[in-house]
């Protein structure tokens, strides 16, 4: 069926593949950015699409459209940038889910938010179900994000329990692929770019931390299939890749894939900065029959040919 679709974030990175698999399905895809962290390269080549429309707009103010279905995804996702202006990444998780579940509330239609594995902070239990609470700092420099997110699925739990809202929150692990931004400070954009510059490749602290990886691919896949999953589901569901790779072990692979002459060089950690994560995709396995297909190698590669052709264009 045809629908009338919100994608919040749509010129980011995840809103960018997530309204071109949309707009393909012969749906009317609004989507609405305010361009903080969003490209207008991403969205360029589906605006000769007809049923695709973008406004720009900042969700931590109210917006009134109608429309059958909400993915909210707008927020910056890089610790780099949502640390810019920390005040305005909590009001964007906060009020802006706000608005938009209003939104949701006065259509009476179903809402998507796009909630992170950052609601686990530090975790001390390995991999994260869903069920593990998390260990967050509240005061730390990734607390605007991280708190923002958690402060989010309360408020969309809470719209479900008062208002019988039809709601789905899924949790995303660090997820990579084409339209990152080249300067987004994401570890997968920052080594590609690097290494295809012959730059040093920057790892923070020993490198020993480490992170599970999905193509981008495989995560709208997911997203859409917990979408158009039976309602009573609401999550909050893992969506990630669970293999899991260090750090330094992605910088040799990048190195050795890219054929580059960089060198590794190793920076200070940041703060509150995560020593592992992997998720526990068994409740996506059991609901939605999903899990990934794309192994790292090949989706770095799909990556890297991305990056390539920026540099060819001197777009970076
Ligand atoms: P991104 O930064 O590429 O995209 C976010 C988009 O939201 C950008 O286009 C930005 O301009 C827009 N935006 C930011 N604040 C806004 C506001 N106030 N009003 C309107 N638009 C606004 O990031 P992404 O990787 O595409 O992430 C999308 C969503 O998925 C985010 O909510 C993020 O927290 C979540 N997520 C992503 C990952 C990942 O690995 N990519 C992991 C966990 C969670
Ligand atoms: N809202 C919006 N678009 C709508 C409906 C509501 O942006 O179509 C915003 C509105 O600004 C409001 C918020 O969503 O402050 C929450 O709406 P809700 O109905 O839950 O609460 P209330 O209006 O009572 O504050
Ligand atoms: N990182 C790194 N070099 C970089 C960028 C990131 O070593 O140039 C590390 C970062 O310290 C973290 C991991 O890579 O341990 C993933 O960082 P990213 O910002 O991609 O996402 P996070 O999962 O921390 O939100």
């Amino acid at each position: 069926m045809r629908k009338q679709i919100l994608v919040t974030g749509g010129a980011g990175f995840l809103g960018s593949h997530l309204c071109e698999k949309l707009i393909k399905e012969g749906n009317e895809v609004i989507c609405v950015d305010n361009f903080f962290t969003g490209q207008k390269r991403n969205i360029e080549h589906l605006l000769d699409y007809k049923n695709f429309e973008v406004i720009r707009h900042d969700i931590t103010f109210p917006l009134y459209l109608e429309v059958d279905e909400i993915y909210n995804l707008a927020c910056p996702a890089s610790p780099v940038h949502y640390q810019i202006d920390p005040v305005q990444t909590t009001k964007t998780s906060v009020s802006g889910a706000i608005n938009m579940l209003g939104l949701a509330k006065r259509l009476k239609i179903k809402i998507l938010q796009a909630s992170t594995s950052e609601v686990y902070g530090d975790p001390e239990i390995h991999p994260q179900p869903e069920h593990y609470k998390g260990s967050v700092n509240p005061l730390g420099i990734r607390a605007c994000y991280d708190e923002g997110k958690r402060c989010a699925e309360t408020l969309f739990f809470d719209y479900y329990r008062q208002h019988n809202l039809s709601i789905k929150v899924m949790r995303i692990f660090n997820t990579y692929g084409p339209n990152m931004h080249p300067y987004d400070g994401r570890v997968v954009s920052n080594f590609i770019v690097q290494a295809l510059k012959n730059e040093n490749i920057t790892v923070y602290g020993g490198g020993n931390q480490t992170r599970s990886f999905c193509y981008v691919d495989d995560l709208i896949d997911g997203m859409y299939k917990f979408m158009h999953s039976e309602n009573k589901f609401t999550g909050p569901v893992n969506l990630g890749n669970p293999n899991e790779f260090s750090i330094i072990e992605l910088a040799q692979k990048t190195i050795e894939l890219t054929n580059s002459k960089s060198k590794i060089v190793y920076k200070p950690l940041p703060q509150d900065d995560p020593m592992q994560r992997k998720p526990d995709i068994g409740l996506a396995k059991r609901k939605l029959n999903w899990q990934p297909k794309i192994k790292l190698e090949e989706g770095l590669k799909k990556t890297i040919e991305y990056f390539e052709n920026l540099l060819k264009e001197e777009a970076i």
